[in-house]
């Protein structure tokens, strides 16, 4: 039988994928996805893994800023896809009843603030107004461009008063700068913990100056979390529906074993079923470094610099154990009285109120232990969007640091993790009294080995699939282009890397758009011209 023909193929239907594959659908190419499980989404996935009615968002749940990123506008998403956006974003009780809760009203942000101190409460108004100006010019379309190259960066930031004070701030690490703004330790740690992306500190990051200047993400308030209505599998959904209408072909169950080369030329891919697919003018990879190159190329076809560049390539050494649970009440925290929007937030710190403790979990996973010092991140999302459960129930998440092989080990025997599960709940219910067994209808446990087994290209457990760090992020990112001619990198190793962005598949739809000389229908981001304005 004859292979079937297309303009191009995209391996992996995640966000990536699923963006990448709109655009260029709609630009009026014949467009393969190929997805190597039943259903598409990669990490937008929700799941009834407890009971029946209840959604669990298994991966991504903590949308950063989704719905002001060109593509969910230019693909039509906000009539498909309603998202949440938390009035309260960040909460943090405390043991003595009291707590943190940033808004995203700067007004009652400072309020919540000054509760603990004055001065930090003063610091952070004055670096919020910088912080909403450099998310706006810098951040943002920077997130949606090709990265500039060093140089070029640099001098055009330089032409502004904001862009140098920006690239300061990138020369300051991230703990040095938390510890030099602010003095009390509960104002440190909450700040910490929202400057991580979206609950656990990114350790590898803290301690060196990374150019993404991220800390002052966390002075920011506009641009926070958006919370995906029904579960954050709708999003893959809409974007599915937009491929489709475009006339793009999805396969399921459709595992690429192997890029078809041909010269130096990637002309399609083969399944391990054995199923071939041809691509006239270009195969995209939204998977991992390793799986793309080793597996499907073969190194001997590569480069010695090339390959070398796949050796240097890293992921986070550190996972998330998951814990989802159906409940029949939400979690009501004992600091209720002190500030009654406690209840209300997206993403809650919950057991670190020293940056000694909100450190030590990261140190024992260094070190492939457990943590002993049980602190989490969490969320009760029908708090905020009551359509992830039956009507009057509720659904919460904890995700705790743990290590990819425990002692060595990467298969858990079941009764630890039964007991790391029920140290959460303990834990939970020191500072939500209400969060007892009795209140619990269903508890999953989703750990590393569980998700790489389902999702091959989150190696070692990296739910980023490659780490956020100075030498492999921005004008360090792993490159859209490869030594293959028509093979291109779209996934979380390119920039604007891992979480949920769109950001490569948004980004590589223009680069082959320009390659195949094909004139894009949406007005592609700009960094040069946002940051040259600011001058
Ligand atoms: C527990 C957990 C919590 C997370 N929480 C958040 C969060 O709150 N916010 C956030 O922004 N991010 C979060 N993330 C990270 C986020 O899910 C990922 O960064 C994101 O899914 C990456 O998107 P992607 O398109 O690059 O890859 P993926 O979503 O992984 O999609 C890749 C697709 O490729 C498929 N595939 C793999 N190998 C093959 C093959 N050989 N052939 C064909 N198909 C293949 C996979 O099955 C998958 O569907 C979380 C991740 C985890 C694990």
């Amino acid at each position: 039988m004859q292979a079937q023909s297309f303009d191009g193929i995209i391996i992996g239907s995640g966000q990536h994928g699923l963006v990448l594959g709109a655009y260029l659908a709609k630009a009026g190419l014949k467009v393969l996805l190929l997805e190597r499980r039943l259903m598409y989404g990669g990490g937008l996935s929700t799941e009834e893994v407890t009971l029946p009615g209840f959604y669990h968002n298994l991966h991504s749940i903590n949308h950063f800023n989704l719905t002001k990123t060109p593509w969910y506008a230019d693909l039509g998403l906000d009539v498909k896809v309603p998202y949440i956006t938390p009035r309260y974003e960040f909460a943090q009780p405390h043991k003595d009843g009291t707590a943190l809760v940033f808004s995203r009203n700067l007004e009652e942000t400072l309020s919540s603030i000054r509760r603990f101190s004055e001065k930090d409460a003063k610091t952070f108004q004055a670096w919020n107004e910088k912080a909403e100006l450099m998310t706006k010019h810098i951040f943002l379309p920077e997130r949606f461009s090709a990265p500039l190259s060093e140089t070029e960066r640099r001098a055009l930031l330089e032409q502004s008063s904001i862009g140098r004070e920006f690239l300061a701030l990138t020369n300051m690490q991230p703990f040095d700068a938390v510890n030099t703004l602010f003095e009390n330790e509960r104002v440190k740690v909450l700040f910490l913990f929202k400057l991580s992306l979206f609950g656990t500190v990114l350790y590898e990051a803290l301690n060196k100056p990374s150019p993404l200047g991220s800390t002052i993400r966390a002075f920011d308030l506009g641009a926070g979390y958006d919370l995906c209505q029904g579960g954050s599998w709708n999003l893959a959904r809409g974007l599915m529906e937009v491929f489709i209408a475009n006339g793009g072909t999805f396969v399921n169950q459709a595992e690429v074993e192997r890029i078809l080369v041909d010269g130096s030329r990637a002309t399609g891919v083969e399944l391990t079923d054995g199923r071939v697919f041809k691509a006239g003018q270009f195969v995209a990879s939204t998977i991992d470094v390793h799986q793309t190159f080793e597996r499907m190329i073969g190194r001997e076809q590569l480069p010695a610099a090339y390959t070398e560049k796949i050796d240097k390539f890293h992921y986070t050494t550190w996972t998330l154990f998951g814990l989802h649970l159906a409940l029949n009440e939400a979690p009501r925290y004992s600091s209720t009285d002190f500030d009654p929007h406690i209840n209300q937030a997206l993403k809650y710190n919950i057991g670190s109120e020293t940056i000694e403790t909100l450190l030590s979990a990261h140190k024992e996973v260094e070190h492939n232990r457990i943590p002993s010092d049980v602190q989490f991140g969490a969320g009760a999302l029908t708090q905020l969007d009551p359509k992830q459960a039956p009507v009057g129930k509720h659904i919460a998440y904890a995700w705790h640091l743990f290590p990819y092989e425990p002692n060595g080990d990467r298969k858990v025997p079941q009764d630890v993790l039964e007991h790391f599960a029920e140290q959460i709940i303990e834990r939970w219910s020191e500072y939500a009294p209400n969060m007892t067994k009795k209140n619990i209808l269903g508890k999953y446990i989703y750990t590393a080995d569980h998700y790489t087994q389902e999702f091959p290209n989150m190696r070692y457990g990296d739910i980023f699939m490659g780490a956020l760090t100075e030498d492999q992020v921005l004008y360090n990112h792993f490159g859209y282009r490869t030594p293959i001619e028509g093979l291109y990198m779209a996934g979380s190793a390119t920039h604007p890397n891992g979480a949920i962005s769109g950001g490569s598949g948004y980004i590589v739809s223009s680069l082959i758009a320009k390659d195949l000389d094909i004139k894009p229908w949406w007005k592609p981001m700009d960094v040069r011209e946002a940051v040259e304005h600011l001058a």
